[in-house]
């Protein structure tokens, strides 16, 4: 007896059918399981506020709660410490240099956090230098530049100072220092300075004024490139 082959075949069809719906169901599986595990690895990295100098408690909590805004990170608030002494100069005026701070900041990151942010009312400078490696010129400006902030890219630190983002209108500079935070941060994770008008990764070109004209957001490209 030969069996039924139109039998056969019907069978072996619907085989094929179910394979393929299976396969596809166990991709769609591991692919939403990756999703997840992704998100989930996100949520675990956390960044430290670290404050200098009795840093007002209020202004740290806002400053927490723009960054777990802006980023898919857990932001933690750690002990106030002193500002360290190594950092101070006084070429023009009383300054602490931002490159000293972010050694300090790299020196006591507890291993749980994968960012620390410093923040500090006091002026804050580094040397600008050309693409060459020279100090910009004219050298006596740019060997000790005040600046807003500074983060290392890609890396796991950076600073802020409130020194030249301070206003009478409180609401305006609350708002520069939450986009100042955020821009140091997105340079930790990599980001360069971008073009896009209105993106808070643009190039501050040393004046406020693009501070107050950037959004708080990151562009598309720059979520991206962070992988946001
Ligand atoms: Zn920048
Ligand atoms: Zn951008």
């Amino acid at each position: 007896m030969f069996p039924n082959l139109s039998k056969v075949n019907i069978l072996r069809k619907k085989y094929v059918i179910v394979k393929r719906r299976l396969s596809i169901a166990s991709t769609i599986f591991i692919l939403l399981f990756l999703l997840f595990l992704t998100g989930c690895i996100s949520k675990n990295k956390s960044i430290g506020l670290q404050p200098y100098n009795n840093f007002n408690s209020s202004i740290l909590d806002t400053i927490k709660v723009a960054l777990e805004r802006s980023y898919p990170y857990k932001v933690n608030i750690l002990p106030d410490r002193p500002l360290p002494k190594n950092a101070f100069v006084n070429i023009k005026s009383p300054r602490y240099r931002a490159d000293s701070l972010l050694i300090d900041l790299n020196k006591h990151k507890p291993d749980s956090l994968n960012i620390t942010l410093g923040i500090t009312s006091s002026d804050i400078s580094t040397t600008k230098k050309d693409i060459w490696g020279n100090i910009k010129s004219p050298v006596n400006k740019y060997t000790d530049w005040g600046i807003f902030g500074l983060g290392y890219r890609p890396g796991t630190a950076c600073v802020v100072s409130t020194f030249r983002l301070n206003n009478s209108n409180n609401t305006l500079f609350i708002n520069r220092l939450k986009k100042v935070a955020v821009h140091e941060i997105g340079h930790n994770l990599g980001l360069k300075h971008c073009k896009t008008v209105g993106c808070v990764m643009q190039d501050a070109a040393e004046t406020i004024k693009t501070i107050d004209s950037v959004s708080l957001n990151l562009c598309p490209l720059c979520k991206k490139k962070a992988g946001l």
